[in-house]
């Protein structure tokens, strides 16, 4: 995967003077040029802007000065995260032309170090999806297979960094992803624990679940791109009030001694070609010093249905504020309601009323103790077995993604299909843990696979510890 240049050499060559933050961007332009009409990451490729950027990187260097850990690195951002006066879609008809006049917490930490913004990449709308399918503005190809998807919500972040468009990317993750499309596309995707890094201006799905994390290559990148964007923020109050971690710091510390969890009654739905590579990640963890141990998860087979009852409950409050007035689109009419009703039965696809309907219908009076209520229930239960396993494992292995990238149209017809792409990944958000993909090897029809691990509440600089050594294994 070293086919293009990763995160830490490119800022280390920018700084030390051996290219310049121009020749780099040049680069990925070129290869935007080659194969983004194919591919298409990007709602907007940010030319003119990267340009001016990356030479005003290269003056700082010239001068002497400090350009930062991510001098002249090419990152591309999910059109979920404000941007100041650049559009701001979240591939979505109703959003269409809004530029929002404030910058994401993340979106300046990475400018900051010096970061380039290539451009905003392709979601499924309001990141709700797990194929890039969604997209008001068609969909976005895997660079591995043009023939398949390349996962979602975030699939236009993972497959400009496949595609080597950028070094770099950040992505949400309410349910996966990040995660999954990271597998899909042979990246490595991390969610960061609920509260690491600052979600201000990342546009709201399912707030009790969004989080944001990188893509990249290498599980060093990962590590530097979460350094960054992790910390206090006190613009964001469900920020946990702490430094960020020292991560990098952490990756070569193997992994003798490490308890690592291998779920005994894990829900049904992998296919082989996954669960063997699963199994070769944990031998290659035992060969390197590690313990495995079996925890069991028994709640764990519930995840999906409570997921799919509070991330809607939620959507369907947040969505409320596309009313026509406050943001982009408006259908004209004679009268206010009608004006409401038109604006949004234009401006929303299919997959996002669906969820508004499920949502609403969930928080309804005399349903709401039965549906969300319950639910709640579960999501205690289900962060009770993490609390039990992590009692007796440091990390636990799973897979990403129960299968690998699939071909486009195979689950568009079958929502609930679709919704178990994410039944490894979801359990993760309702505890608010961290965790992460590795690619580790190549699955069915040649495609890669990804392994999470997953780790509790600010476990990150462990996870990052194994997630290093199945890199170093594979
Ligand atoms: N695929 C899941 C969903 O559609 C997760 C999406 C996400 O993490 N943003 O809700």
């Amino acid at each position: 995967m070293a086919e293009f240049p990763g995160v830490s050499s490119i800022a280390a060559d920018v700084a030390a003077g051996r290219t310049t933050a121009r020749d780099v961007l040049d680069a990925h332009l070129a290869r935007i040029d080659a194969r983004e009409g194919e591919v298409h990451a990007f709602n907007l490729v940010m030319r003119e802007r990267a340009m001016a950027v990356a030479t005003e990187v290269d003056a700082r260097v010239k001068r002497g000065e400090n350009p930062g850990r991510l001098a002249g690195v090419p990152i591309a951002l999910k059109d979920n995260m404000c941007t100041r006066g650049v559009e701001t879609t979240c591939s979505s008809r109703i959003l269409e032309g809004w530029k929002p006049p404030y910058d994401a917490t993340t979106v300046q930490k990475l400018a900051a170090e010096g970061a380039v913004f290539v451009g905003k990449t392709n979601l499924d709308e309001f990141a709700m999806g797990s194929s890039t399918e969604n997209s008001a503005f068609g969909p976005t190809r895997n660079p591995l297979d043009t023939s398949r998807v390349p996962g979602g919500s975030s699939g236009g972040s993972a497959a400009a960094v496949a595609a080597g468009f950028a070094a770099g990317s950040l992505g949400s993750d309410t349910g996966g992803s990040i995660r999954q499309p990271a597998a899909l596309c042979g990246l490595v995707g991390v969610k960061p624990t609920y509260g690491l890094v600052s979600r201000y201006g990342l546009v709201a799905f399912a707030s009790s679940l969004d989080q944001i994390g990188p893509f990249t290559h290498t599980v060093e990148d990962a590590a530097i791109l979460t350094e960054v964007i992790a910390g206090h923020d006190p613009l964001d109050s469900t920020s946990i009030p702490q430094p960020a971690p020292d991560l990098v710091g952490a990756l070569g510390a193997g992994v003798k001694g490490l308890r690592i969890g291998r779920v005994a009654d894990l829900p049904e739905g992998a296919d082989p070609d996954v669960l063997a590579r699963l199994d070769a990640a944990l031998e290659a963890l035992a060969r390197a010093g590690a313990t495995i141990i079996d925890v069991t998860l028994p709640s764990l087979s519930f995840a999906l249905t409570a997921y799919y009852l509070i991330a809607p409950a939620e959507a369907s409050s947040n969505l409320a504020r596309y009313d026509g007035v406050r943001y982009g689109r408006r259908v004209a009419a004679g009268d206010i309601n009608t004006m409401y009703a038109d604006t949004r039965e234009a401006g929303f696809g299919d997959e996002v009323k669906r969820r508004i309907m499920l949502g609403t219908y969930a928080l309804s009076a005399g349903y709401y103790d039965a549906y969300y209520g319950k639910a709640l229930k579960v999501r205690r239960l289900i962060a009770d077995d993490f609390a039990r396993a992590y009692a007796t494992a440091d990390v636990i292995l799973t897979p990403t993604s129960p299968s690998v990238a699939f071909r486009f149209g195979s689950k568009t017809d079958d929502p609930l299909a679709m919704y178990l792409c994410d039944i490894f990944t979801i359990p993760t958000n309702l505890a608010g843990h961290p965790a992460m993909s590795v690619p580790f090897g190549i699955g069915q029809d040649n495609m890669p696979v990804g392994v999470q691990v997953l780790a509790p509440t600010l476990g990150e600089a462990t996870m990052f510890r194994v997630a290093a050594e199945l890199e170093r294994a594979v």
